[in-house]
């Protein structure tokens, strides 16, 4: 394949990142890693485990999995034909993925149910806005196997669980049941008939979901047929007892646990795989528009459709951007921006100060101390600066006049009270000063 685009020689322009897609750095990539790290704790706790699973997959997976009709094969995806002439697809979410290293690696026989935990950045060709770009990441679990209300009460729990440990005071959840295909299908011809006969003027895009599914029509974005489909019949009315019995299992479930939750017959989710009992999670602290902290539900014909055995299973994916933008507007639990606890600083640039420097940092990193050094041979003023950009709470200053006594100058950054410590035991005295900070006994 001939590459397609051209560069003019020497062109020195200075190039951006592409539309859509987010450069994180500085304290805002250790928030990142801060949250991804919790949730995957807190996945633990739950007996989820992590799984890796690739970037790009054909493009049949999702088409496939998530759904012909869907807006997300329809028009979102970042499908490419590569050097074999294959199509491959930009991952546009996790569960199809997951679902198809599960049948691929028969894992159905490492034990059911198998409860999964993944992360990463996912690809949909969406118009950008503020919380909507077009590289975003997820964190997500899947449980398949088993079907059980109390398991879809124990996914719900632990995303509930996760966002309460970020600190989000404002996150609501919304669970419904959209039943089975079965009970669907009979369903979805009286919507198609009951939205066609109300005479309401329908655009291109709905037109288009009234054909392919009309149970997209409920997520619609014309307030006109938002209020036809809001007076149709249900969804849930046409559902068998036992959906409706397994339903009632889960808001039992959710009592129990104290979640506090509305149900809303309403929602749908945008993916076709869904079934059964589906859920979000909201902030009322952000827009309406881009308002779910994440979703889920459900998908019990994915297994077989992606070519696995007929099994059910249940996950949900966070958005990560839509997590941070929530705990910003809810002023929800700063991280420590800082990047080391001690910073050691040279007065003088004698071979001796350089090396001491250097193995007192050495030793205070061994010890599980973040340490660092300004390097570069600045002036002692620019070296205090560095210091406090790190945000550290003690200067180590090596100097040659309190080396030839086996000495160095430990500073509290905060308080600016100095003691002389003799330079083996500064890794002692640091640790146990910071352990203190940190209130360990
Ligand atoms: P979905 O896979 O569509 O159910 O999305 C799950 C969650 O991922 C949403 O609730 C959002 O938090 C997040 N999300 C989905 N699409 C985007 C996007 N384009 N940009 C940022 N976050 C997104």
């Amino acid at each position: 394949m001939a590459l397609t685009y051209t560069s003019r020689p020497m062109e020195r322009r200075p190039l951006r990142a592409p539309k859509g897609v987010e450069d994180v750095y500085g304290p805002e990539a250790a928030r990142w890693h801060a949250l991804e790290d919790r949730f995957f704790e807190v996945c633990d706790l739950y007996g989820y485990r992590r799984v890796r699973i690739p970037v790009f997959e054909d493009t049949e997976l999702f088409v496939r999995g998530v759904g012909e009709a869907t807006d997300v094969v329809r028009k979102e995806m970042y499908s490419f034909t590569d050097r074999g002439g294959r199509s491959l697809t930009l991952r546009p979410e996790g569960t199809a993925g997951v679902v198809r290293c599960f049948v691929e690696h028969h894992l159905d026989q490492a034990g059911l149910p198998q409860k999964l935990a993944y992360g990463g950045p996912m690809f949909r060709a969406e118009n950008v806005q503020r919380g909507r770009q077009r590289q975003f990441n997820q964190l997500g679990v899947e449980a398949i196997g088993v079907d059980d209300p109390d398991l879809d009460v124990e996914v719900v729990a632990l995303g509930w669980r996760f966002l309460a440990d970020c600190g989000l005071e404002a996150a609501a959840l919304v669970v419904n049941s959209i039943g089975r295909p079965d009970e669907r299908a009979a369903y979805i011809e009286e919507l198609r008939g009951f939205v066609e006969r109300s005479g309401v003027a329908i655009g291109a895009d709905d037109r288009e979901r009234l054909r392919l599914n009309p149970m997209r029509l409920l997520d619609t974005k014309d307030p006109a047929v938002a209020e036809v489909v809001a007076s149709a019949p249900r969804l849930y009315d046409h559902l068998d007892v036992e959906s409706k019995a397994h339903f009632s299992a889960v808001l039992d479930g959710l009592e129990a646990l104290d979640i506090p939750y509305t149900v809303d017959h309403g929602l749908v989710r945008g993916l076709d795989y869904y079934t059964s009992t589906t859920f979000e999670y909201v902030s009322t602290s952000l827009e309406a528009a881009q308002n779910a902290l994440g979703g889920g539900g459900h998908y019990d014909g994915l297994v077989e459709v992606v070519g696995g055995p007929d099994l059910p299973g249940i996950g949900f994916a966070l958005g990560v951007e839509r997590i941070l933008l929530a705990m910003d507007a809810e002023g929800a639990a700063a991280t420590d921006r800082s990047t080391a606890d001690v910073v050691v600083l040279q007065a003088g640039a004698e071979d001796e100060v350089a090396s001491t420097a250097r193995g007192i940092c050495d030793a205070l990193r061994r010890a599980g101390v973040r340490s660092d050094r300004p390097y570069g041979g600045r002036s002692l003023k620019a070296q205090f600066k560095h210091a406090d950009r790190t945000g550290a709470r003690f200067a180590v200053i090596v100097g040659a006049r309190d080396l030839g006594a086996g000495r160095v100058t430990v500073r509290d950054l905060a308080s600016g009270a100095e003691a002389t410590v003799a330079t083996d035991d500064v890794v002692a005295h640091v640790t146990a000063a910071t352990g203190a900070e940190r209130g360990d006994p």
